[in-house]
């Protein structure tokens, strides 16, 4: 499976507008890497997305994205989602089939003024709206939801016959701790917050590390990196040293697993 690492950022991008703190002077300054734009993955194999921050249209034309296909949603949080409209941009007098897409087990409910819109883009054929129960299959490519502690958000284990990555782009702090999520040839999971400890956010230390040495990937890639986190890409560069088998992830980052 090749995966393309679309947007490493968080719910606040870097460089952020307005802001002159020196992480987002210098990405200004130098482009990407050092940019992050909101978080976002696609699998090369069959063309499917996770998630649409609104930065999804920059996304898919930085990293020459061919197609959409599929998309899948972790959760309905803006962040993930206010980049919906890209359906809209794929589909609109292109004459391809709907995108397929797949939503956790109840609405995503986007409305504006009580309309809802996905089921509008679905009567303007964009898209074919499905509910992800448990697992689907695209194509050589199986994806299996687990839902997440907290009730609302997903994981999603993918898998093509015996390798396996287990995908958390949020929300790492309610990962349950389970045995099919153990010893996955990669885990992607958002990257906690380096400082701040408050007790109902994933935290780096409280939670990542614990998370890693208690499900033992392989290999582990942070995505979800917050500006507030005034961490510049070559700190984080440094701070990989640290650690084995722990990646600070970038926009454009391939994951070959
Ligand atoms: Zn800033
Ligand atoms: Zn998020």
């Amino acid at each position: 499976m090749k995966f393309i690492m679309l947007g490493s950022g968080g719910y606040i991008r870097i460089p952020r507008a307005c802001c002159n703190c020196r992480v987002c002077i210098e990405a200004r300054e130098k482009g990407y890497p050092y940019k992050r734009l909101g978080q976002s993955l696609y699998l090369e194999d069959e063309n499917i997305l996770f998630d649409t921050p609104e930065d999804i249209n920059e996304e898919l034309n930085h990293l020459q994205i061919r197609e959409v296909d599929n998309i899948i949603y972790s959760h309905w949080h803006p962040d993930h989602t206010l980049g919906y409209r890209i359906m809209e941009t794929l589909r609109e007098n292109k004459g391809l089939n709907p995108i397929n897409v797949y939503m956790p087990g109840y609405d995503l409910d986007i409305s504006l003024r009580g309309n809802k819109v996905l089921p509008f883009f679905e009567s303007k054929e964009y898209c074919k709206l499905n509910i992800l129960e448990d697992n689907v299959n695209i194509g050589k490519i199986n994806i299996k939801r687990i839902p997440l502690t907290n009730g609302f958000a997903s994981g999603f284990i993918i898998s093509e016959g015996n390798n396996k990555i287990f995908y958390c782009p949020c929300h790492a702090i309610s990962i349950p701790i389970i045995e099919e999520l153990k010893n996955m040839d990669c885990m992607i999971m958002n990257l906690g917050n380096l400082y701040k400890d408050d007790t109902s956010l994933t935290n780096f230390k409280r939670d990542n590390l614990r998370i890693i040495e208690e499900l033992k990937p392989k290999k582990t890639i942070f995505t979800h990196i917050e500006e507030t986190e005034n961490t510049t890409y070559n700190e984080f560069k440094e701070m990989e040293k640290q650690y084995k088998d722990i990646y600070f992830g970038y926009d454009g980052m391939i994951i070959n697993v």
